[in-house]
């Protein structure tokens, strides 16, 4: 049995993508895969706004994640906690046995830039992470403010992960001087899971040449030396990259701008939704997602009743909410391949299923 998703991750795959994930199989170090490496690069620069290369990680988002630390911290890490990704990843720096501090808010609190000057100004950091879009509690960090920041201190090597804001919004990786940006295949770009895309600056590759303990696997220089020739470190998940070149395909025919637009019109249906049902979202305001709505249960709602009548009437996965938070909240995903259509399709399913489920005092 399957269930079409409508969770924030892993998305709704298309049939087109899964059809290009059975091509044949090709050799990893031949001129085939050059030149199917090779082909991609120029539309991922351009979506991570880079002239920098962009690497391709045979592992899920965490690979890198913790990949990247191990490359370019050497004094110590700042990690910035607002929820469930951002705090493991403070808790990941200290088991890669680095020095890490925790610069923490309360989920669903954006994380404020004058916070990160002042712990900056102790001059006690040479790294930091930050994860643009919390997608456990559907937050939007200010990235552009934050970068503006970053900027004052040249000598900090940050670390963004937009897992699921990449081709939401635009990022753009060069002018905002992101030294290390990082995403994952099964969100915002609508692939399966199991691949990681990420991109560096000079800076931080030059960080990583002093840093000795960087392990192989996601050795920022083994990444750079096998790109040069058009190749991955390892063997790489080439049924992925198929994968990847189509989705690429689909987001220059729809165009990037118009994606861009399409996911603001699709959030602000579910914002409107959420706000004439009289519910509402959990976030602080001024920061909701723009990739997905994390709405708070006000106690009205039943989601583990929602969550089967849903699965049993409409074969529809719906979210239930993440971590500390699970059924205190449940999270209305808008990346990826979703269309006007869909959104009002699945609103209507909730509709259904929450008068069918109401909870009586
Ligand atoms: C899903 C997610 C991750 C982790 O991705 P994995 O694929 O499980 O490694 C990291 N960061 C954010 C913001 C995410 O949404």
């Amino acid at each position: 049995m399957s269930f079409r998703l409508y969770i924030p991750g892993p998305v709704e795959v298309s049939e087109e993508t899964l059809q290009a994930m059975a091509s044949p199989m090709i050799g990893h170090r031949s001129p085939e895969f050059v030149d199917l490496y090779q082909s991609i690069q120029p539309d991922l620069q351009k979506l991570f706004y880079t002239e920098d290369p962009v690497f391709i990680s045979t592992s899920s988002a965490w690979g890198v994640m913790e990949g990247a630390l191990r490359n370019v911290v050497q004094k110590a890490v700042l990690n910035c906690m607002s929820g469930a990704f951002s705090d493991k990843w403070f808790d990941v720096s200290k088991r890669c046995g680095k020095n890490a501090r925790a610069l923490s808010y309360e989920w669903g609190v954006a994380v404020k830039p004058e916070d990160i000057r002042r712990e900056l100004e102790s001059g006690d950091f040479d790294t930091i992470t930050l994860i643009h879009n919390e997608t456990s509690t559907g937050t939007m960090n200010p990235l552009e403010e934050i970068m503006a920041v970053l900027r004052e201190f040249p000598d900090v090597i940050s670390i963004v992960d937009c897992v699921s804001s990449f081709t939401v919004l635009p990022i753009e990786k060069d002018r905002l001087g992101i030294d290390v940006l990082l995403t994952g295949s099964q969100k915002a770009l609508a692939l399966p899971p199991g691949m990681a895309l990420l991109s560096i600056s000079e800076r931080a590759l030059e960080r990583a040449s002093k840093v000795p303990d960087r392990g192989y696997y996601f050795d920022f220089h083994e990444f750079k030396k096998n790109h040069d020739k058009g190749m991955t470190p390892s063997t790489p998940v080439i049924s992925h990259i198929f994968a990847l070149k189509q989705q690429l395909a689909v987001i220059n025919q729809e165009g990037v701008e118009a994606r861009y637009t399409r996911h603001r019109l699709l959030n602000s249906l579910v914002r409107d939704w959420v706000r004439d049902r009289g519910l509402s979202l959990f976030p602080e305001a001024g920061y909701e997602s723009v990739s997905l709505s994390c709405v708070s249960n006000d106690g009205s709602l039943d989601i583990p009743s929602i969550n089967n009548y849903l699965r049993e009437n409409f074969n529809a996965q719906m979210d239930q909410g993440y971590g500390k938070i699970k059924g205190k909240t449940f999270r209305i995903n808008n990346m990826g391949n979703e269309t006007e259509a869909s959104i009002r399709e699945y609103l209507g399913f909730l509709d259904q299923a929450i008068e069918a489920t109401k909870v009586t005092a």
